[in-house]
């Protein structure tokens, strides 16, 4: 199919062959015609299938013509993060630069005097978190009376951050004659009860069975020491070629840390989470997504819905607690037909989080021999020869030859990981001290000197002995 074979209005067709779309994708294909003729539509999409175009290109063609009134807006999408609302704004842009329509982005953490302005002009399209929406819906600075069309994006994340209540009440407050969309990566009962309640025959459409991995990225398991992930993902990070990396941390106090830490050793490397103001989010987000900042260390926050383009990898420096969320931390790579790479520290207690997750997408998942995995193929005696980390790591199925003798302990020579544990057991004093991370080894440095375009740093005590930076590659490093 061609996007010529939707129908869709010059102004569309025009703004679509500047993005340089060549061909409409699976959601799009089946999702447009649906939408277009005002049926209600159930999309079982995960982020990265170009859902969002799926949704507001006709969105925009049915808009086109009409005329918003004050405080009255005919559209409403419903998005679970402020990240997301906004990526779904711009979007708008993007399809909408030749028609006349007006949006509002109503996130928590902006002026809400802005938004209350905007509002006031009349908007064709409301894209808005929940909480902020019902803020301003009970403060009486907006009519939800005229809205005919309801998108409800990231339907399954709306139900793990506890947002179902707010759109149920949101829904309530709509006219019951208008054209409800729900997308969801994911299909739990809950979000099945909710289309049920307030969908009227929907169409269902989808483009890959629920909780899959995307075969373009390719996922491995690193086992670490508890007391020694940094290290083991400082490891994987200096052996992996990484033009831009996510890195998700279960707490965001771990983010702040883990940022923090990466930063001392000369990545650079910023904290996002939902307790930063909205503003350094969106900075930071911003430099993420403009490609000044290479590597991000954040919570689920960012795990959903994010658009970067061209993420080479994704660290989950934290098992995620929620199988579901594991297949949304490394959807952040290997999108638009790209490939990625997916690394997730592992230590022992997270056996069980592991085989939920694997059951999950139906994959067992190769374990890398950075780390502790070279110990665990030594315990079944596997002998062979591994160059560590690299897409030729073991399958914990063990498939692998059997030979007992000297494969595990000359492994443990030729691992690079080990031995940086070899040698950080050896006397030397530490480099940093770390007051929140006191127990963890020093692992010292491979080479002495500095690179000379590494500008010396005032929280870098380089003292000749140390240095992970010396390891980072340029693109990696802050800018000097
Ligand atoms: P989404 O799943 O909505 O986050 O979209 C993922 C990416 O796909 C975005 O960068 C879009 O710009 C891109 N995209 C959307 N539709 C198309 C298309 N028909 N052809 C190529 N790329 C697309």
């Amino acid at each position: 199919m061609k996007f010529e074979d939707l129908g869709l209005s010059p102004n569309l067709m025009k703004a679509i062959k500047d993005c340089g779309y060549d061909t409409p994708t699976p959601i799009q294909e089946q999702a447009i015609p649906y939408i277009l003729m005002k049926r209600d539509v159930v999309g079982l999409a995960q982020t990265g299938t170009g859902k969002t175009a799926g949704f507001t290109l006709p969105m925009i063609e049915m808009l086109a013509g009409g005329r918003a009134k004050a405080r009255m807006p005919r559209s409403l999408i419903l998005s679970p993060t402020r990240e997301l609302a906004a990526q779904i704004a711009e979007s708008f842009d993007t399809y909408g630069k030749y028609s006349k329509l007006s949006k509002a982005l109503l996130i928590g953490g902006s002026s809400m005097d802005d938004q209350i302005r905007i509002l006031e002009r009349g908007v064709d399209v409301l894209i808005a978190t929940p909480g902020r929406l019902l803020d301003l819906f009970g403060r009486g600075n907006i009519l939800l009376t005229d809205i005919r069309i309801l998108v409800i994006d990231e339907a399954d994340r709306m139900l793990d951050m506890g947002f179902i209540p707010d759109i149920e009440k949101i829904c309530s407050l709509l006219p019951p004659l208008r054209q409800t969309m729900l997308f969801s990566a994911t299909m739990p009962p809950e979000i099945r009860r909710l289309t049920t309640k307030f969908l009227s025959s929907p169409k269902e459409v989808a483009v890959a069975p629920p909780a899959t991995t995307s075969s373009t990225v390719e996922i491995f398991l690193a086992y670490a020491d508890p007391r020694r992930k940094k290290e083991l993902l400082h490891e994987i990070m200096v052996h992996e070629k990484i033009r831009n990396a996510f890195i998700f941390c279960n707490r965001k106090r771990d983010v702040d840390l883990l940022a923090t830490w990466l930063k001392k050793r000369g990545y650079d490397a910023l904290a996002l989470h939902g307790d930063m103001a909205q503003s350094h989010r969106t900075e930071t987000l911003g430099k993420f997504k403009d490609g000044t900042l290479p590597i991000l260390v954040c919570s689920d926050v960012a795990a959903r819905g994010l658009d970067v383009v061209n993420v080479s990898h994704v660290f989950n420096y934290d098992v995620p607690n929620n199988p579901d969320d594991f297949v949304h931390r490394i959807g952040r790579t290997g999108r638009a037909g790209m490939t990625g790479r997916a690394w997730t520290i592992v230590t022992k207690e997270d056996e069980k989080l592991i085989q939920a997750i694997e059951k999950n997408i139906k994959i067992k998942i190769q374990v890398s021999d950075i780390g502790l995995g070279a110990h665990k193929q030594g315990e079944t005696g596997d002998s062979e020869e591994k160059s560590g980390g690299r897409g030729d790591s073991a399958s914990r199925s063990g498939h692998r030859p059997k030979a007992r003798g000297r494969g595990a302990e000359t492994r443990k020579e030729a691992d690079p990981a080990i031995r940086e544990e070899k040698r950080a057991e050896s006397p030397k004093p530490p480099r940093e001290s770390n007051h929140k991370h006191g127990s963890e080894r020093h692992i010292p440095a491979k080479k002495a000197h500095q690179p000379p375009h590494r500008k010396p740093r005032e929280d870098d005590d380089s003292s000749g002995s140390s240095g992970f930076g010396d390891d980072i590659p340029a693109f990696l490093r802050p800018k000097s």
